[in-house]
């Protein structure tokens, strides 16, 4: 049954304050900020507000929404049609086979980049043969972590040239108990790892964007995520050169490194590889069938 619409959001029916009515209207605002999928948005950010699952809300429009949760959803709604991304709102994101805090201090963990962790899982069928992992730009931590969850006699090193990334990954770790098995690091690349470390598993996903591209990506990503994790200079390949430069001196014997790619840059950087003394070893696709997870050996002597 409906009373008729609300006062404030046209056609929305269920009355002011209620479950229902500020589902409408937010649904309406977020369409009008060309938000892609405004009525589900709407229902994950009340749900976070009020403390509950998102398929709870549907149960009882009708029920009243307490005054601090209608707060907390109005200062969400507001960022989101700013495009700040919804995990920046809920502060998490789900990554591989665990949920990652998140902050605006680094890239959000993409599905993308758990290709990374399929092709290393492939390469090492022996879970054993895994004792040290490195992960450089580790952002949230997310390779490195999964790594040592799924390689579970290995311990790891996540170096991030951000602070507060550096921070950020010894949360994720300890909360996800690994804080034991984890090492993380503020530093640039292959320069802050200690003299003659060398690591079975090298994981990076480094900023690869062209700097000249960034401006036009959405508005989520060129407005809310840190350029330091996107930006791979004029021709988005710098990092990959220096990731390379240092690669050779970081691999174990039999070691692997398995570099996330931008589309289009497997060839690119198999080259920059080459000219290192480092072996291409195959590319692992991401489900969209890009070229994602570019795997390097040492160049057998
Ligand atoms: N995959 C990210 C994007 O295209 C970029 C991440 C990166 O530069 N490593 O939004």
């Amino acid at each position: 049954m409906s009373t008729g619409p609300g006062p404030g959001a046209a056609g929305c029916a269920d009355p002011t304050g209620t479950v229902g009515f500020f589902l409408c209207q937010a649904g309406q605002r977020l369409r009008g900020a060309a938000i892609e999928s405004p009525r589900l948005e709407a229902r994950l950010l009340l749900a976070h507000a009020m403390g509950c699952r998102a398929e709870d809300l549907l149960r009882d429009p009708r029920a009243p929404v307490p005054p601090p949760a209608a707060r907390a959803f109005a200062g969400m709604l507001a960022r989101r049609i700013d495009h700040a991304p919804i995990a920046h709102l809920t502060g998490t994101r789900g990554f591989w086979s665990f949920d990652l805090e998140v902050s605006p201090a680094t890239l959000i963990p993409r599905p993308d980049t758990e290709t990374l962790v399929e092709a290393a899982l492939e390469a090492f069928p022996d879970r054993a043969a895994v004792r040290r992992v490195l992960d450089l730009g580790t952002g949230t931590g997310a390779l490195l972590l999964a790594a040592l969850t799924e390689f579970p006699g290995a311990t790891g090193l996540g170096i991030d040239r951000a602070p507060q990334a550096v921070a950020l990954a010894r949360r994720n770790a300890a909360r996800l108990g690994l804080g034991g098995r984890a090492a993380f690091l503020a530093g640039v690349w292959g320069a802050a790892v200690g003299p003659g470390a060398r690591f079975d598993l090298v994981l990076s996903n480094p900023p690869y964007i062209e700097s000249t591209a960034i401006p036009g990506l959405m508005p989520e990503v060129a407005r809310h995520e840190p350029p330091l994790a996107l930006d791979g200079g004029p021709d988005g390949l710098a990092a990959y050169r220096a990731i390379l430069e240092a690669l050779p001196g970081l691999l174990a014997t039999g070691g692997l490194a398995v570099l996330e790619l931008g589309q289009g840059q497997r060839a690119a950087v198999e080259v920059l590889a080459r000219g290192r003394g480092l072996a291409p070893a195959g590319c692992r696709a991401d489900l969209g069938g890009i070229d994602r997870a570019l795997l390097l050996r040492h160049r057998a002597a």
